[in-house]
């Protein structure tokens, strides 16, 4: 029996790892949930998985959740980034799933190893943001990282009984997102509705904006770097819109291997619960390659999509030039979900932002957090002083 506490629980990777373990109680026990502000979707997940803490994003949102709770539990709740923290390091835990949106879980989740917990990692921003510091942790404290994220499963199984000094490059594929074959003054004034309608994947607000800018695979490159510790000069983006090769690995004999699947999030959440057995997965589709209509494969188009670009220099540069990239990009989200900018606007914001930052190297953690902060201010600075809601396409 693995204890498993999930901090993201409400969210669409929080609601994949309760689905798997649904089918799995023999397996599986939920020790800690951690949520932000669905306390509906909360109370019916703490009513079917009996977690022994939840932690929520606020007081208020701790004492509605109270409010909600009409049945008998003897659940403790409690919030904020300590609450998170105290539900990803509870003794009984064995497994942390860390799949919060953005910097919020990089803290609980580096708590979480130094407390010898193994992860289960769908928080790309973490490693991003962090990566040198959260790897060197792991290996001092023994603990493992699993990866979530689909095209790092799929890597990480490609690895699999083959050296590593054997690996000629590894290629992540992309599915284009939604604005894949449009022209750039077309897609730069497309809505958070028409970038919220992902082609493939059914995922987060924010994962799907990152997929329309491609932003997410630059975030994955360097999620990339971390988990696998290879140089950026080995690592490759793939469009490949079926989403159906979630990503290969070339040998230097000139193997490819690749893992195919179903774009369900729950085959990648199974494998890292279960490593390095694999259970049965309760998936609404299987991969059936005879209907698939045939795999594309095309190289990255940099003019369109410069984010590729962006997210290889923060990679080189190292230090704290990821972090600043991440935390830009977050508020440019953000700021685009809310229409103070158009989509166009995004990637040039994030490359603004960098250009004007000057890189510390091997930050400490305070270092990191200095800069993610740094980086948002100057973010938000750029977009409330401009009139034009559109002024950086
Ligand atoms: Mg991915």
């Amino acid at each position: 029996m693995k204890n498993v506490s999930i901090l993201g629980s409400t969210g669409s990777i929080g609601a994949n790892t309760l689905a798997v373990i649904r089918h799995h109680r023999d397996k599986f026990r939920v020790s800690g949930l951690s949520a932000g502000h669905n306390m509906a979707l909360l109370r019916e997940q703490i009513a079917e998985f009996c977690p022994a803490v939840v932690s929520v994003a606020t007081a208020e949102r701790a004492a509605e959740l109270g409010q909600l709770l009409d049945f008998t539990t003897d659940v403790d709740i409690v919030y904020g980034q300590e609450g998170a923290i105290h539900a990803a390091t509870l003794p009984e835990t064995h497994l942390v799933v860390s799949a919060m949106v953005g910097a919020l879980g990089l803290l609980p989740t580096i708590r979480a190893i130094e407390s010898g917990k193994n992860i289960a990692l769908a928080n790309k921003e973490i490693l991003v943001m962090a990566g040198s510091l959260v790897t060197k942790l792991c290996r001092e404290k023994k603990v493992r990282l699993f990866p979530i994220d689909s095209e790092h499963s799929a890597i990480y199984q490609c690895l699999k009984g083959n050296r590593k000094k054997d690996v000629r490059r590894i290629i992540l594929t992309a599915s284009g997102g939604p604005f894949r074959t449009m022209s750039w003054d077309a897609m730069k004034y497309m809505t958070p509705e028409d970038a919220l309608k992902h082609p493939r994947w059914k995922m987060g607000r924010k994962v799907t904006i990152d997929s329309a800018t491609m932003m997410n695979k630059g975030l994955e490159i360097i999620e990339a770097k971390w988990l696998f510790q290879l140089d950026l000069d080995k690592i490759d983006v793939y469009i490949h819109p079926q989403s159906i090769v979630h990503s290969l690995v070339e040998y230097r004999d000139g193997s490819v291997m690749a893992q195919l699947g179903a774009a369900d999030m729950k085959i990648s959440i199974a494998y890292a619960l279960s490593y390095p057995r694999r259970i049965n997965v309760p998936a609404d589709t299987r991969l059936d390659l005879t209907g698939s209509g045939g795999l594309e494969f095309f190289p990255v188009d940099h003019e369109r999509f410069p984010a590729v670009s962006l997210a290889y220099r923060a990679g080189r540069a190292g230090g704290t030039l990821p972090a600043v990239m991440n935390g830009a990009n977050e508020r440019a989200v953000e700021a685009f979900l809310d229409k103070r900018i158009c989509f166009g606007g995004i990637i040039p914001l994030v490359g603004e932002v960098m250009q004007a930052h000057t890189v510390l190297p091997e930050p400490a953690l305070d270092d990191i957090l200095q800069a993610d902060c740094w980086a948002r201010e100057r973010a938000e600075t750029l977009i409330t002083e401009r009139i034009d809601h559109c002024p950086l396409s």
